[in-house]
């Protein structure tokens, strides 16, 4: 299929690694120029040196905070005025909630619902302008089944959402979408190094806590961080511009519910 999108624009942020880069690659491969976000320079120069050696598209990278105004006003200066925002971050700590402090719900919050206002603020307008824009938004799949431990990420991904439902509708007259992506486990950094500091608190293997991830996971496996590029990309197509306001679960089965 031909999405439609050869030489559209994208903001791509936290894309050095895992779902983020993975969406950079999926745009990349249909012909959209990329400016690619990380506070990292050496994973983010290496995946921007992979995407142009592959796909022979313009990649800028900017080596940023993304959840600080100066992070942010550093990206939009690279690419102020994209076709297609790719919003994401790294994700907020677990533990017990009772533990939590103020600047532990603050932190979660900038990072991961207001980040990503900011950053749809600043380039829906133009999106409308130009009678085109997509908004993709990484969130979790703790957005429709929360979890234990995940208090912060469940309450900050669940506002972002909240905010996204409304605004999707009131842009979608022109062009404009807004869909967020519900990843449940994939494959990538941040869970690879989470599970061998699992096992150790419980006194298992890693071996031993991914099977028992696994049992929960009708797929019987990981997700593969370039499956949800796939859909990414998908949501920024042509084609999707009456797709909008959705919250698409990425989980293998894992969700049990109807709806
Ligand atoms: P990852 O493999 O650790 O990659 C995270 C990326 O974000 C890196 O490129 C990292 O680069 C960048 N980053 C982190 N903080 C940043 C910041 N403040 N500003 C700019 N860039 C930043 O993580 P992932 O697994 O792809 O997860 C991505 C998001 O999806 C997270 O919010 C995570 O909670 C959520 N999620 C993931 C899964 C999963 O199974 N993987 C499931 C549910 C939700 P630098 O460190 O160099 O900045």
């Amino acid at each position: 299929m031909d999405t439609g999108i050869r030489g559209k624009t994208a903001l791509v942020c936290a894309a050095s690694k895992g779902l983020g880069r993975a969406c950079a690659r999926a745009l990349a491969r249909e012909g959209v120029s990329l400016t690619i976000c990380a506070r990292g320079t050496s994973a983010l120069e290496t995946t921007a040196t992979e995407i142009r050696a592959e796909f022979g598209v313009e990649v800028r990278t900017v080596a940023a905070d993304l959840s600080t105004p100066d992070g942010r006003a550093a990206a939009l200066a690279a690419c102020p005025d994209p076709d297609i925002l790719i919003n994401n971050n790294g994700g907020p700590p677990l533990g017990d909630f009772r533990k939590l402090t103020r600047e532990d719900w603050l932190r979660a919050i900038d990072m991961n619902m207001l980040t990503p206002i900011e950053l749809i603020k600043a380039t829906i307008d133009g999106m409308v302008a130009r009678r085109f824009g997509r908004i993709v938004n990484i969130t979790s799949g703790t957005v429709k089944a929360p979890m234990p431990q995940f208090e912060l990420s469940n309450g900050a991904r669940a506002g972002l959402t909240g905010f996204v439902s409304a605004v999707a509708r009131q842009v979608v007259q022109h062009n404009v979408t807004i869909n967020n992506l519900l990843p449940g486990l994939f494959n990538t950094d941040r869970v690879a190094s989470a599970f061998p500091a699992i096992a150790k608190s419980r006194g298992v293997s890693t071996e031993q806590v991914i099977a028992d991830r696994l049992k929960n996971i009708p797929a019987g496996r990981l997700g593969d961080a370039a499956e949800l590029g796939n859909a990414c990309a998908f949501l920024c197509s042509a084609q999707a511009g009456y797709i909008t306001g959705q919250n698409l679960l990425l989980d293998g089965g894992a969700y049990p519910g109807l709806l």
